[in-house]
């Protein structure tokens, strides 16, 4: 599959369709795969933080999720099909694990929402087989056990949404263990699914605007988000040739 990289990260470029396809490869294989969804934010942080970089790096498919992704691809000629969000994907996925069989576990958000999450889901798709959940609020001296919890029930795709990097170093460390085919990250995606964070209209999606709504929202992120002018002038700077960074291939 088509791979850019954007300042030493690489990212698919792929659709939902070719994402759902290669789910169903790995399932099918019992390839242990994880699939992480890159944003400008996280290559601003693997591009000062060089272990992020080498874990991050672990991934075997990258989803181009945020819009600078896409944008970036565009003014550096390495475009994407389309932008793949990490809640669209998991949303697709589960539709497609009720219609093919596919065993799932969601790991993440507070107490009554993994919960909550889970008994919409099996209500929203008949045959769904949610065979298991876990909060993410859990101690550390407890994670073998939320391991052991995930194995014994031998999901076929695990769900992770605990924020990056939590999420991402729980993957990494536990993965091997773990024994599940596919593993995905999805930050917030449980607190959407659950209502308790409203997504952008489709409008402002279209238009790229999700983050300043997600801001608007979560004025909190506002240091998080301090990323994106950041990343937009390192393309710029990078397309006008006035940058070279190591790993930076193209
Ligand atoms: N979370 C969790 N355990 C933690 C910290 C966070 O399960 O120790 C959950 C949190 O409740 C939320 C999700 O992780 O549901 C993080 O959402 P966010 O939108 O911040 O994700 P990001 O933007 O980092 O991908």
């Amino acid at each position: 599959m088509l791979r850019h990289e954007i300042f030493g990260i690489p990212v698919n470029a792929l659709t939902y369709q070719d994402a759902v396809d290669w789910v169903a490869e790995r399932v099918a294989t019992g390839t242990k795969s994880w699939i992480l969804a890159i944003n400008p934010e996280k290559i601003m942080k693997a591009l000062s933080d060089e272990r992020l970089r080498l874990l991050l790096l672990q991934a075997d498919l990258f989803i181009p999720d945020g819009i600078g992704v896409l944008w970036a691809g565009k003014i550096l000629g390495r475009p994407f099909p389309q932008r793949v969000t990490g809640v669209d994907i998991f949303v697709l996925l589960v539709k497609e694990a009720a219609k093919r069989g596919w065993r799932i576990f969601l790991l993440g958000a507070p107490p009554g929402v993994s919960k909550e999450v889970s008994q919409g889901l099996a209500l929203e798709y008949p045959g769904l087989q949610l065979v298991g959940y876990h909060h993410g609020y859990y101690q550390a001296e407890e994670e073998a056990q939320v391991v052991s919890k995930i194995r014994a029930a031998a999901p076929d795709i695990l769900f992770v949404a605990m924020g990056s990097p939590r999420q991402e170093q729980f993957i990494v460390s536990n993965r091997t263990l773990l024994g599940v085919p596919v593993c995905m990250g999805v930050g917030g995606s449980f607190d959407v699914i659950s209502g308790r964070k409203k997504r952008a209209p489709l409008w402002m999606q279209r238009f790229g605007l999700e983050w300043s709504y997600r801001l608007f929202l979560e004025p909190k992120r506002i240091m998080r988000m301090s990323a994106l002018p950041k990343f937009v002038i390192l393309v710029l700077r990078k397309k006008l040739g006035m940058l070279k960074l190591e790993g930076d291939k193209k």
